[in-house]
Formats: structure tokens, C-alpha cells, sequence
């Protein structure tokens, strides 16, 4: 017992012993499958099987590479489901690891977040010195969809520092690495940052029209959930062009997914664009309600990127409604948050200031103000710029367009490729409905087959060969039903019993090929003397029976004697010249005393051996 014990205590202490080897060891294939992580597509990057994947790779002992790269990923994974203050942790996390392993590459993947992070934080100069790095570092190595993703973010943080130039000049880039990189989602936000520099210069169509094509490919692409700010954006632009009822559509879609999503980001943002509209139509109090809140949910996220703009916006509402001291250490603040942003621009916040000192009667300084903000305004949007604007854009619709194209190009493709397919189908369901039909036809050929030749086999069995009349089976069976239908009441019947006179004698003088031929007559000569309803069977050699429903001896009898007669005079010349043929003939009736057909058949057969014997050719009937 005591043994088995420190056994196991060996085992394990040589088992943590070798996970603690383990552990530093550089993880090579850990690594490459990290850093292919994080090139994947944004989409597949905000999953929760991405995260989760994170996860499960964090709970083991990781070497210091794969451990930064992992607390990149999964900040990575946060900045773009919109929860900033996470993803900061987890790079602060990652920070020394990157800093111990000291790679060109694992800085690159920092720096990639780190930039994104810091935009959010409202800190541009960084974001903007670090983007511009991380282009410059990675634009021969990294993949299109990340390139383009980084330029877009530099075009971005450009636009929120007025720098528009630049911006533009960016775009060109961000479409090309777009297109190149064949990643829907990348032309979404292209376009997003579009629009965005578009109504940053008071171009709404443009940037409507912008907005209403991203959210286009984002709505065919249910997978892209991380842009649904799209419709905000859409909505302030609605707003900006006074459309406010589409505006406030928009900003109800808006809210709605939020709500759906727990989306604080968008809400908050959702909030803020609602309290700029009712700003626009001078409705204060509302507004003022909306931009607190959104500022609450903003900061709730860790997003002070908009701070600015909130703060700008509680100057305008607070002198609005005459809360002058509100207005002005709203103005204080939001002149620090221009500073930290790093923005260039002036003339908005010495427009506000110039509203402030108005309010305030200070009259020579708001002139003063307003007029430094005019001249601001024009250096920002002067004439150059508007030309660079518009020549941008006459290269820009270009490019998108031959981008489009190619997206077009590639859809036909897939398109001429589906319809091969389905052309190939049709023709295996063609040939299969063929076979189909092959094979229900052989089945309904063999089934008609077998019912004719049953027919034939059904046939042969009750009719007689050289004569095709009901042969004995037949007209015996028959007369047994007639026998116990007039048994059960029916109109009593007749029977005639006929046999051809020396037969042996016509075989003999004129073959028995002639004999079959007169037997074959005889049915022509019943035919001529019966009714419909009577039946004839040959029963034996030359020897007949007939019988007739519904008929007394009387009637038989006659029936009997035409048969007699005309068998007389048939006129059997093509047969054989000169051959005249006669029958003798027993006619009986049913009586109620026959209990059964034999006694009838009988009577009949004596009276046509009767008829024989009285020299042939002639009839016997029973009541003669
Ligand atoms: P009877 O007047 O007494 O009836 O004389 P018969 O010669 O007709 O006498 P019987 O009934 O004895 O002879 C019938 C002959 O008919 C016997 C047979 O050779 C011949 N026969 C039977 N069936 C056929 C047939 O299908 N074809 C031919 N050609 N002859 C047949
Ligand atoms: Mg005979
Ligand atoms: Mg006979």
C-alpha cells in the first residue's frame, strides 16, 4: 500500500516536472496558427467560436509568444464587438509578454490593436502615429484585408483631425488593398469611411449614397453583424440633409438591434444622433436628455472619442437654454478634448464660443470670434481643397466602379458556373425520367403482353380450335348455369343435340380435310338459323349442341327443323363439288323434374339417337 503510494507520488511529481519543462518551450505551430488567426476576416474575427477558441488555448501553460498573441487576439476580438475597455486589459496584458519576446512581428500584431484601441480612447496623434507605422512595416508582408483594414483606420482618424486631404489621398489606397483583398466586408467599410468624409464635407447625397451601398453588401451578408452603426450613420446623414423622418426610421432600426444585441456602443451612439436632430429642430429639452445619456452609455464602453463632439453639443443646448454656466465649462471641456484629439479644427468651437458671448453680451468678442471662425472655416474648406475633393472623387467613383465590376465579373462566374451545374443536373434528371419512363413502359408491355396472351390461353381453353365455337368445357358450363338459374324460377330453356350423318363416309371419299371444312359450315348454318341469345358448342367430333334460353319445345323444335333444312340445302360446292350434307337433331326441353343437367343432355342424346336410328336427317323432339 505504502508502496503504490509513493509511486504515485513520483508519477506525479514527474509529470509536473515535465509540464513545467514544457511550458516555456517555444510553441511553433501554436504560434502560426495564432498569427493565421489574426488574419482572418473581421467577421470571422468578432465569431464567438473565435473567442472561445482563445479561450480554450489560454486555459493551458503557454510559451511567452503564443500567450502575447493569444491576449492580442482576444483584444482584438473585444475592440470589434465594441467593448474597448476589455480589449485594453487584454493588451495590457499582452505588453510585457510582446516586449520579452521582442519580435518584429508580434509588434506588429499589438500595434494593429494597440491603434484601433487608442481611436476608440479618442487619443488620434497615437492612433495616428501607430497606424501610420504599422503601414509603413507591414504593407510588403500582411495580407490585403488587414492592409486595407489599417489605411482605412488612418483615412478615418484623419477625417476626426479635419484632415481631409489626406484622407481623401488614403482612400485610394484603402479601395485598391479593398479590392485586391476580395473581402465583401472590407468594401462595407470602405464605403462606411466614404460617407463619413462626405458629410464631414457637408456632401450629404454623396454620403447617403455611400451609406445606402455598404449597408446594401452588409444586408446580403447576414454574417457582418459587427456595422450595424451603419444605419446611425445613415441616419445622421438623413438628419444633416433634414430628413427627419427617415432620419428617425433609421435611428429606430438602430435602436432596435441594440436592444436585440446588448449593444451599449450603438446605443449610445443611436442616442447621440437623436439629440443632434431635436437640436436641429430647436427642441432643447429633449435633446438635452438624449446627449446626457448618450454620454453615460459612452463612457459605460470606455468611448471617448466622442467626447468632443458631446461636449460640443451640451455647449450649443446649454446656451440654448439660457444655462450659460453650464455652456461655458462645457466649452472649457470640450476645448480639451479637441486638444486631445489632436484635431485641427477651430472654427466650430470658436462658433460656439462666439453664440456664448453673445448670450453673455459680450458683443465685441463674439464678433471677434465668429469672425476668426469664418476665416477657419474657409482655410479648412478652401478652394484647393474642394478641387482635391473632387478630383479625389472623379478617381475614387473609378476605382469603385472597377471594382464593382470585378465583384460583378465574379458574380457572373459563380453565376455561369451554377448554371453549368444545374444544366448538367437537368440533364441526369432528363435521362433518369427517361429511364424512368423506359421502365414503366417495358412494365406495362409485359403487363399487356401477359393479358393478351392470358386472353388467348383463356380463350383456347373454352373455345374450340377449328371452329372458334365455345368448345364442350364451354357450353356445358354455360348450360349448367342456365340449368340453376331456370331452377330458381327463370323461363324454362331448350336443348337441341345435333351430330353430321355419315361424317365417316365424307373423310372417307373426300379426305379429311374436306370433313374439317363441313364442320367449320356448320357453325356459318347455326349462325344463320339462331337468335343472339342461343349458344352452339361443339361438343364432339360432327356432333353440336345448342342451347336456347327462354324457348318451349315448340319453338325448339322449329328452330330444329330450319337447322335441318337448311343443312339440306347448303350448297357445299366450294368445299367439294357435288357433297350434300345432312344432321339428325334431338330437341328437348327443360322440365321441373330435372333435378340435374344429365337428365336433360340425356333425353336429348337418346332422342338424336332415336332420330339416327329412324333413318337421320330428321328431328325428335320429347313431346313427339
Ligand atoms: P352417323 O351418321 O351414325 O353419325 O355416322 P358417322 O359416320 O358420322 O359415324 P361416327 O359418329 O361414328 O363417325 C364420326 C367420324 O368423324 C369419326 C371420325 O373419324 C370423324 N371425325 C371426328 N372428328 C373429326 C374431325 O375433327 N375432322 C374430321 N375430318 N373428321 C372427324
Ligand atoms: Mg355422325
Ligand atoms: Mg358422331
Amino acid at each position: 500500500m505504502l508502496k503504490l503510494k509513493s509511486l504515485l507520488m513520483v508519477l506525479l511529481l514527474l509529470g509536473s516536472a515535465l509540464t513545467f519543462a514544457a511550458a516555456p518551450a517555444n510553441n511553433l505551430p501554436l504560434q502560426n496558427q495564432l498569427y493565421a488567426m489574426g488574419k482572418l476576416s473581421i467577421p470571422e474575427r468578432s465569431q464567438d467560436s473565435f473567442f472561445n477558441k482563445l479561450q480554450t488555448i489560454l486555459n493551458n501553460q503557454l510559451d511567452p509568444h503564443s500567450e502575447a498573441l493569444a491576449n492580442i487576439l482576444v483584444a482584438d476580438y473585444y475592440i470589434h464587438t465594441n467593448d474597448p475597455l476589455r480589449a485594453r486589459e487584454y493588451l495590457n496584458i499582452a505588453k510585457p509578454l510582446v516586449n520579452a519576446v521582442d519580435l518584429a512581428s508580434l509588434y506588429q500584431e499589438y500595434n494593429y490593436v494597440l491603434m484601433l484601441v487608442l481611436r476608440t480612447e479618442g487619443n488620434l496623434t497615437d492612433a495616428k502615429h501607430t497606424a501610420d507605422a504599422l503601414y509603413r512595416d507591414v504593407r510588403e508582408s500582411w495580407p490585403d484585408n488587414k492592409l486595407s483594414d489599417i489605411v482605412l483606420e488612418r483615412a478615418y482618424i484623419n477625417s476626426y483631425m479635419y484632415r481631409y486631404q489626406e484622407a481623401f489621398e488614403l482612400m485610394e489606397l484603402a479601395l485598391s488593398h479593398a479590392y485586391e483583398s476580395n473581402d465583401p466586408f472590407q468594401l462595407v467599410e470602405t464605403y462606411n469611411v466614404f460617407a463619413i468624409l462626405y458629410g464631414a464635407l457637408n456632401d450629404y447625397p454623396s454620403a447617403i449614397d455611400y451609406l445606402q451601398k455598404s449597408i446594401e453588401i452588409m444586408e446580403a451578408n447576414p454574417q457582418f453583424t459587427q456595422n450595424t452603426y451603419l444605419y446611425v450613420n445613415l441616419a445622421d446623414s438623413y438628419r444633416a440633409s433634414e430628413q427627419f423622418e427617415l432620419a428617425d426610421e433609421y435611428l429606430n432600426k438602430s435602436f432596435e438591434i441594440a436592444s436585440n444585441t446588448n449593444d451599449v456602443s450603438l446605443k449610445a451612439y443611436a442616442h447621440q444622433v437623436r439629440g443632434r436632430m431635436l437640436v436641429d429642430q430647436e427642441k432643447y429639452e429633449n435633446a438635452l436628455n438624449e446627449i446626457l445619456l448618450s454620454q453615460q452609455l459612452h463612457k459605460q464602453v470606455g468611448e471617448e472619442l466622442f467626447s468632443f463632439e458631446i461636449n460640443s453639443e451640451l455647449v450649443k443646448i446649454y446656451t440654448e437654454l439660457g444655462q450659460l454656466d453650464k455652456a461655458q465649462s462645457h466649452l472649457e471641456l470640450a476645448k480639451e478634448y479637441a486638444r486631445q484629439l489632436g484635431s485641427q479644427d477651430a472654427h466650430y468651437i470658436n462658433r460656439l464660443e462666439s453664440q456664448l458671448a453673445f448670450e453673455n453680451g459680450n458683443f465685441e468678442e463674439a464678433y471677434q470670434l465668429l469672425n476668426q471662425s469664418y476665416t477657419q472655416y474657409r482655410t479648412q474648406f478652401n478652394d484647393s481643397l474642394t478641387y482635391v475633393s473632387n478630383l479625389s472623387r472623379e478617381q475614387l467613383d473609378q476605382e469603385r466602379l472597377v471594382f464593382e465590376n470585378k465583384l460583378l465579373e465574379q458574380e457572373n462566374k459563380l453565376n455561369t458556373q451554377y448554371v453549368e451545374e444545374s444544366k448538367k443536373y437537368s440533364y441526369i434528371l432528363w435521362v433518369l425520367i427517361l429511364l424512368l419512363l423506359l421502365v414503366v413502359g417495358i412494365a406495362l408491355w409485359i403487363m399487356l403482353r401477359y393479358r393478351s396472351l392470358a386472353r388467348a390461353n383463356h380463350r383456347m381453353a373454352f373455345t374450340d380450335n377449328l371452329t372458334k365455337l365455345p368448345n364442350r368445357r364451354h357450353v356445358f358450363r354455360t348450360l349448367e348455369l342456365q340449368h340453376k338459374a331456370t331452377g330458381q324460377g327463370r323461363k324454362p330453356y331448350s336443348v337441341i343435340l345435333f351430330d353430321i350423318d355419315f361424317f365417316k363416309s365424307i373423310n372417307d371419299r373426300f379426305g379429311h380435310n374436306v370433313g374439317d371444312r363441313v364442320i367449320q359450315a356448320t357453325r356459318n348454318i347455326c349462325e344463320a338459323v339462331l337468335r343472339e341469345s342461343d349458344t352452339v358448342g361443339r361438343i364432339g367430333g360432327e356432333e353440336f349442341l345448342i342451347l336456347l334460353p327462354d324457348t318451349d319445345i315448340k319453338a325448339a323444335y322449329t328452330i330444329a327443323e330450319r337447322l335441318r333444312e337448311y343443312f339440306e340445302s347448303y350448297n357445299f360446292d366450294d368445299i367439294a363439288p357435288g357433297l350434300t350434307v345432312t344432321s339428325s337433331f334431338g330437341v328437348t326441353e327443360y322440365m321441373p323434374e330435372d333435378e340435374t343437367l344429365d337428365l336433360v343432355i340425356n333425353r336429348a342424346d337418346r332422342l338424336l339417337y332415336k332420330a339416327k336410328n329412324e333413318g337421320r336427317n330428321q328431328v325428335m323432339a320429347s313431346f313427339a
